[in-house]
């Protein structure tokens, strides 16, 4: 027999009139079992009282008052008066606790118990109403949060939510629910925990793998991953996903601004080659403000309604000048230019002896971002990234002529490509061994670096 004294000590401490029916009346009469007494909704309102007769077992008489107490038997009659009565207007609570406190011969008090459900379904039984109460408000607070930005309009829980109060037999009672676990319970649909300690070399593809999850289902359990730029060391995660029990929606007004795209417009110029592009009206975004009514579901956007818009700066179109002008054609004309159209000054010319050897260009010292230009027409045959020269452009002009460009910020131009002589390939930079930015300027006759300005004034 699952029945302790303590339960009953403790039902019969929290109610006086039970204890007085219970003691007073002593010997019962057999009539039905009262099992549930009073439907009482989440919000508050009282609903209809609702009365099971279970089976056949003995009862009290009810009592309204103290002084009331009688050896009078109730009939199953009366038992449905109480059921299809108002709530308000039945017999209290209390009463109807001292019926089925009495319904049993050998002292088998059922437990006042007030049971959470949820779309009927009981989850946890409490000693108090308000602890049902204030796990349903919990949660539904920590969806509902707002900010200079964000007003919440309406919070809501999606299933039907209960808390009745209720007669459990003795026999089925297994004590009350802990609020703090049932309300992590609701939140995650289920008890289970399983976690992963972040060891070094860990990543998240290679975490979900392992546990046979999918990568979207590890970040569900760990939404903080999102805004994660790397995994720490120890960091704890969770792997289980979370089917909460509850749907919380929210409507909340939230106040954004949101950028407004510029147009882009185009004008010709016979000073570019054609294929060449350069801004002549810089483009400037324009800004929006918006106040949307935003619903979510468990923090999730589900839909999105704009109430309201105001432009706050309109957009400023960008024009483009685009190139006409018939490119030269992309071979060697024997004939070389300067490597740059910025000006410059030469740091270091060709041939000087250095602790590295003889110095096999010219550097030629300009601000990083200068247009780095073809020489002459050719095929480009390297444009990366190569030791001391850095970021390095090198274009066979045919003729056993070669140029070198090094110490490039950004490569324009891919190994293979046919360029024209003056054509943008590179901007100048400060990369590989460079004491500052500037652009070295090498030219080869087979694979030998001769003095540029035998080719150039430079
Ligand atoms: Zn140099």
């Amino acid at each position: 027999m699952k029945l302790t004294l303590k339960y009953i000590y403790k039902a019969l401490c929290k109610n006086k009139k039970l204890a007085y029916a219970t003691v007073a009346l002593g010997i019962t009469m057999s009539v039905g079992m009262v099992s549930v007494f009073n439907f009482v909704s989440a919000s508050g309102e009282v609903e209809k009282p609702v009365l099971e007769i279970e089976k056949a077992v003995a009862y009290n008489a009810p009592v309204k008052g103290e002084a009331e107490v009688s050896k009078q038997a109730v009939t199953t009659e009366e038992i449905k008066n109480v059921a299809s009565a108002p709530a308000k207007d039945a017999i209290s609570l209390q009463h109807a606790s001292a019926v089925a406190m009495n319904v049993n011969r050998d002292l088998d008090a059922p437990v006042l118990c007030h049971q959470l459900c949820i779309d009927g379904k009981a989850i946890a039984n409490f000693e108090s109403r308000e602890d049902a109460i204030n796990i349903l408000d919990n949660i539904k607070a920590s969806f509902a949060k707002e900010d200079e930005n964000t007003e919440v309009l309406s919070v809501n829980i999606v299933e039907n939510t209960k808390v009745l109060a209720k007669a459990v037999s003795v026999y089925d009672f297994d004590g009350y629910a802990d609020a703090e676990q049932v309300e992590e319970y609701i939140r995650l649909g289920t008890n289970e925990k399983r976690e992963y300690t972040v060891v070094s070399g860990d990543t998240i593809s290679e975490i979900a793998k392992r546990h046979s999850m999918k990568e979207d289902d590890l970040y569900a359990a760990n939404p903080e991953l999102h805004t994660q730029k790397y995994l720490q060391i120890d960091q704890k995660l969770n792997l289980i996903v979370p089917v909460p029990l509850l749907s919380v929606e929210t409507v909340e007004r939230i106040i954004y601004k949101e950028a407004i795209p510029y147009k882009v417009t185009e004008e010709p110029t016979s000073k570019l080659y054609k294929g060449e592009k350069s801004i002549k009206i810089r483009g400037v975004k324009g800004q929006i403000q918006r106040v949307a009514d935003v619903q979510f579901i468990n923090g999730i956007k589900v839909d999105k309604t704009i109430v309201s818009e105001n432009v706050v700066s309109e957009p400023k179109t960008q024009v483009l000048w685009v190139g006409t002008k018939q490119a030269p054609p992309r071979i060697g004309t024997g004939k070389f230019s300067k490597p740059t159209s910025r000006s410059y000054r030469v740091t270091s010319p060709f041939g000087v002896r250095r602790r590295t050897g003889m110095h096999k260009g010219i550097d030629m010292a300009m601000p990083t971002g200068s247009p780095v230009l073809a020489a002459d027409g050719g095929r480009v045959v390297f444009s990366g990234y190569k030791g001391t020269y850095g970021r390095l452009v090198v274009i066979n002009h045919g003729g056993r002529l070669k140029s070198y460009y090094a110490h490039c910020s950004k490569l324009l131009v891919k190994s293979g490509d046919k360029v024209f002589k003056g054509q943008k390939i590179a901007l100048s930079g400060n990369t590989g061994r460079s004491t500052g930015p500037h652009l070295h300027f090498e030219i080869r006759l087979g694979n030998t670096p001769v003095n540029p300005r035998k080719y150039v004034g430079i």
